[in-house]
């Protein structure tokens, strides 16, 4: 009887211990089985970002870098789905009266193209400058190549960059007939406007680099943060008289895209800040970006140059000596 007693006491002893070791087992087991399913969803996962990432580079070199290769109904078609429908109109009425401009070509059935080909541009009424600070950036072939697309010249004003890449874009923007303006080297407030020392080291510093990387020695300059800047330590007048020193001519800007605000702008946006007033200008020296965090300011791009070109007695021009400077602070 004690035996069979101690027999059926052994057994649940030993039910027991299974139960304990299975639950043991499943304890253990469980989280390995978690982690394998996290593993298995961070692939999936991964696998979708990078399939996005790819849609991302394919829509920005069929938006961008192929620009160039549009032709005139597909460029209008971007400009018109970019810009408000009653400045379509409005722009229309004009193309409707090729006429009225003496020197004036049409482009294409819609595009009133003022002063193309050999029209004599010191007689426009209204003359217009793009001006891109801050490159080269990622952006600036794609910018080349709408300009090239159009026949614009525009202005470069670069900042210091030795890579393969970038000796390339300044040769490229000098080979294209653009102007290769100055930016700075360093582009650090505090270091070039801290003493006229450290402004003229960084003056060298662009003034070599340019002048190795493109055969041309630069001309033209723009303060970073505008003549009008309010962080140099010093008179801005003791950089400026450096500049004039050198016979370098240095420019400002009178129309802001807006490109450098904080926030990203809509393209729509940089277009209406960027052709806001030129009719009722003489000079409108236009400040935008080439960076790689405006992406919109190259999407903008070719409706900017689409309605400027639509405005009547406006020229696009590059920044040459013969350019009347526009400047913050004289
Ligand atoms: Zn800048």
């Amino acid at each position: 009887m004690e035996e069979r007693m101690k027999r059926a006491g052994a057994g649940r002893v030993a039910r027991l211990k299974k139960l304990i070791i299975g639950a043991l087992v499943i304890l253990l087991i469980l989280p390995n089985i978690t982690g394998i399913y996290l593993v298995i969803k961070q692939a999936s996962i991964e696998k979708r970002v990078n399939n996005l990432a790819a849609e991302v580079a394919d829509m920005k070199l069929k938006g961008f870098s192929h620009v160039g290769r549009l032709d005139g109904a597909e460029r209008l078609a971007i400009a018109e789905a970019l810009m408000e429908p009653e400045e379509m109109a409005g722009n229309t009425a004009v193309a409707d009266l090729p006429g009225e401009n003496t020197g004036a070509g049409l482009l294409s059935d819609e595009v009133v193209w003022t002063f193309s080909g050999g029209g004599d541009v010191s007689e426009a009424a209204h003359k217009v400058y793009l001006t891109f600070d801050d490159g080269p950036s990622a952006y600036t072939d794609d910018i080349l190549d709408i300009l090239d697309s159009y026949g614009v010249k525009a202005t470069f004003f670069v900042v210091g960059k030795e890579s393969e890449s970038d000796l390339e874009a300044y040769k490229r923007i000098v080979e294209e007939g653009h102007t290769l303006g100055m930016h700075s080297y360093s582009h650090v407030y505090s270091k070039i406007y801290s003493s006229e020392e450290n402004f003229t080291d960084d003056l060298d510093s662009i003034t070599t680099l340019l002048e190795s990387a493109t055969g041309k020695e630069p001309q033209f300059y723009r303060f970073p943060g505008g003549s009008s800047n309010s962080v140099s330590a010093l008179d801005m007048h003791r950089f400026i008289s450096i500049l004039n020193d050198r016979g370098v001519t240095y420019f400002d800007w009178n129309v802001s895209s807006g490109d450098a605000s904080g926030e990203l702008l809509s393209a729509e946006q940089i277009l209406l800040n960027a052709t806001s007033g030129i009719e009722n200008r003489e000079v409108s020296v236009i400040l935008m970006h080439d960076s790689l965090d405006k992406p919109t300011t190259v999407q903008a791009l070719p409706a900017i140059i689409e309605k400027i070109q639509k405005i009547e007695g406006a020229a696009i021009l590059p920044i040459t000596s013969d350019t009347e400077p526009v400047r913050h602070v004289e």
